[in-house]
């Protein structure tokens, strides 16, 4: 009997969507974005005190064509957006985008005409992490949510959707 009778249809398929988000989950590098004080926290998740090497992801990346992850740390200012949409356009698919603290998820206090009212406003955003500033813990915390959901990503191009259509069917977390 060949191995195609033998196993249900697709788990061959699976498996390898597996693989391949297991490899990308445990080597997401992240790039330096800092932009407030929100910054200050997430440099200190990146010392040795919280090893974050233990996820794959002990470097911070320069270079956004060598990140996977932009951890948006603090508010976002007109003058910014441009930049940051330019370095995330930089950035080789897949990527992900992290909004650290509420000035970055959505203005925070600052409610003002010089600072964009949320980032998701200028690039998809994968995780909003709240918090004023949110502590190295709670980023660490939500880069853990995010590995889970890039367990469950499918491979190709609409990928994120397929995930979000199976998250609200509640087939996975
Ligand atoms: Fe600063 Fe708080 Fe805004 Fe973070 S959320 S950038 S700590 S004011």
């Amino acid at each position: 009997m060949g191995i195609e009778e033998k196993l249900p249809a697709g788990v061959l398929l699976t498996s390898v969507e597996k693989l391949v988000n297991w490899s990308r989950k445990s080597s997401v590098w992240g790039a330096t974005f800092g932009l407030a004080c929100c910054a200050i926290e997430m440099m200190a998740a990146g010392g040795p005190h919280y090893d974050m090497g233990r996820w794959g992801m002990e470097v911070f990346r320069a270079s956004p064509r060598q990140a996977d992850l932009m951890i948006v740390a603090g508010r976002v200012s007109q003058k910014m957006a441009p930049v940051l949409r330019q370095i995330y356009d930089q950035m080789a698919e897949p990527r992900w985008v992290l909004s650290m603290g509420v000035c970055a998820s959505s203005g925070g206090m600052f409610n003002n005409y010089a600072i964009v009212q949320g980032v998701d406003h200028i690039v998809p955003v994968d995780m909003y992490l709240p918090g004023c500033p949110p502590r190295p813990e709670m980023l660490i915390d939500a880069i853990l949510k995010l590995r889970e959901k890039i367990m469950y990503e499918p491979l190709g191009p609409n990928g994120r959707k397929m995930l979000q259509a199976r998250q609200e069917r509640g087939d996975v977390p």
